[in-house]
Formats: C-alpha cells, sequence, structure tokens
C-alpha cells in the first residue's frame, strides 16, 4: 500500500535536484588573484549545497588568465568588468574621494541584466547550507550591519539587475559620494529608507553573520548561532591572509583570534574548503604552466 501510495506522487523518489533557474544568480567580484581565492571558497561553498542557481563572477583586467581558468572551473560565468574609478563616468567625484576605492566596481553587478534577480556575496563570505531562498526577497535585501544596525551590510544583498538603477547610482556617486568611502555608505544611502519601510527587506543577520561580532554578543551567538546560513569575514584579515597546516588541519592561531573559538572554527571551515577543492584547481594550473 505505502509503495502504491508513493507512486502517487509525481516524480517522488526520482525527483532529484530541482531544476536549474538559468535567469537567477549569485553573484561575486574579484578585482585581483587574491581575492579570486575567496572567490573560489564562496562559489565551491555554493555548489557544495547544491545551488539551483547561476554562479557568476565579476572580474576586473588584472586577474591573470591561470586564475581565469580556474574560476571557469567553479563559476558557470566568468565575466570581466572594468574597474570603476579613474576610467569611468564617475571619474571626477572619484578623483575628489580617492579612498572610494575598487569597492565601487560592486556596482557593476547591477549590469548583469540577462538576470531577473541576482544575490551578491562579498568574496569573503561562505555559505554554511544552501540559501536559494533568498531569490524569494525583493530589491533590495540585505541583512542589518553588526557595526550600526540602521545600515544594512553590502556584503550579501538581494537585488535586480537593471541598467536604469545602475546609471541612477552612478549619477548618485558622482553627486553625493559615499559616506564611508566604498560601497556600503553609497548602496545606504540610495537605498536609504532600508532601514523603516519594509523588514521584509532584512534579511536575518544569520544571512550576513560577520564572524567578528560573535563575540560582542556571545549568548545570542550560543542561542541562535548553529542556525547561521552565511559566514562574512569582514575587516581587514580575511581567511586567506592566515597560516593554515595542512597536516594538522588547523588555523595557525596569531593574537586576533586567540581565545575566539568560533571565529576559528569558520576560519577552519574556510581552509577546509580552499583545501580540499581550491588548491587542487591552484595546484594543476602551476604544473601546466611549469610544462609550457
Ligand atoms: N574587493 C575586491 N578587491 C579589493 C577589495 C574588495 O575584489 O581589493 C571586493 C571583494 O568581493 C570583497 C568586496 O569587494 O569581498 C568588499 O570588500 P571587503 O570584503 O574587503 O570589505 P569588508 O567586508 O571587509 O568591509
Ligand atoms: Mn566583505
Amino acid at each position: 500500500l505505502s509503495s502504491a501510495g508513493k507512486r502517487l506522487i509525481p516524480f517522488g523518489d526520482l525527483a532529484g535536484p530541482p531544476p536549474a533557474v538559468t535567469d537567477q544568480a549569485f553573484v561575486t567580484l574579484a578585482t585581483d588573484d587574491v581575492y579570486c581565492q575567496g572567490a573560489l571558497v564562496l562559489g565551491q561553498s555554493l555548489r557544495n549545497h547544491k545551488t539551483s542557481r547561476k554562479l557568476t563572477v565579476l572580474i576586473t583586467p588584472e586577474i591573470s588568465s591561470g586564475m581565469r581558468s580556474v574560476l571557469r572551473s567553479v563559476f558557470d560565468e566568468v565575466i570581466q568588468v572594468d574597474v570603476l574609478d579613474s576610467a569611468d563616468s564617475v571619474h571626477l567625484a572619484l578623483m575628489q574621494r580617492p579612498e572610494l576605492g575598487v569597492t565601487f566596481t560592486k556596482l557593476r553587478c547591477w549590469t548583469l541584466t540577462q538576470f531577473s534577480k541576482c544575490v551578491f556575496m562579498d568574496a569573503d563570505t561562505l555559505v554554511l547550507c544552501n540559501v536559494d531562498e533568498l531569490f524569494d526577497r525583493e530589491e533590495f535585501s540585505a541583512a542589518p550591519d553588526s557595526g550600526w544596525p540602521d545600515c544594512f551590510n553590502s556584503g550579501v544583498f538581494v537585488f535586480r539587475p537593471s541598467l536604469k538603477t545602475y546609471n541612477l547610482l552612478l549619477q548618485f556617486a558622482a553627486e553625493h559620494g559615499s559616506f564611508d568611502g566604498g560601497d556600503q555608505g553609497l548602496l545606504n544611502s540610495f537605498f536609504s529608507n532600508w532601514a523603516t519601510a519594509d523588514i521584509g527587506k532584512h534579511l536575518p543577520f544569520l544571512y550576513n553573520l560577520s564572524s567578528s561580532a560573535v563575540y560582542t554578543y556571545v549568548p545570542a551567538f550560543n542561542h541562535f548561532g548553529r542556525d547561521a546560513k552565511v559566514v562574512h569575514f569582514l575587516g581587514a584579515t580575511k581567511p586567506w591572509n592566515y597560516k593554515y597546516n595542512l597536516q594538522t588541519k588547523r588555523v595557525m592561531q596569531d593574537d586576533t583570534t586567540s581565545g575566539s573559538f568560533h571565529q576559528l572554527s569558520f576560519l577552519a571551515l574556510w581552509w577546509n574548503i580552499y583545501s580540499a577543492s581550491i588548491l587542487p584547481l591552484l595546484e594543476k594550473l602551476q604544473k601546466m604552466e611549469e610544462s609550457e
């Protein structure tokens, strides 16, 4: 009876993974080969958790050809864009604010109009589970910044590619600049009603858990942390700046990590993916380049 009943469910046990959604993508950015390491681990973590969406990485001209071919083995699309700085229409405004820097290149993601909806993720993020449900959200959805929760953190956000929005963002950048010198200040000023308008556009903090914020509210982390979905290694020291012992599979501690067990375990997770899936690709590339 039970097996007959099962057959009534269309494609029941044989369903397999959900069909791929080709007009939606996770998007990240890398402007140099070092940040590519982060992008690769992020992309691999999305693959490991069987995303049904496309994986796209925006790169800038200085990315090496070897790194491009490694990126192509993890991402569906590797798209070159120009760095948003002096060569762009916001040139003059940027010249007055030289510290705005390369994170403005992130704005290029709005030009990906081959997709109807995307989720941008910084190259220093890592998914801990499938997060495809983020595509149920609307532009502009993001999680609160741990330093100033009325601002969103721009490391993870849901957006709709649109040349109209892109041009408005560039115009806004030229007119107003960015209060923090990076993309986050600009985006917070542009989507200025985020804090108050629509709670549906507030992603839970679990979708952009800053690894360093964990220790500012330990009881909350102990209570909710097991449900973390995305870790964000924000700040100056990135996972790839640590030393990792491939034999013991341990991240070497220094003064900034000592005592922060969870931060260390997130770092170890990043390094696990890097050593298991990304290093072999980079080593293969190196061998090929040596034999040329
Ligand atoms: N980024 C990049 N090259 C840089 C700096 C930043 O490609 O030199 C990209 C990368 O995707 C990175 C994002 O911009 O994750 C935001 O910068 P970062 O993560 O360093 O800022 P934080 O999250 O620490 O504020
Ligand atoms: Mn970041």
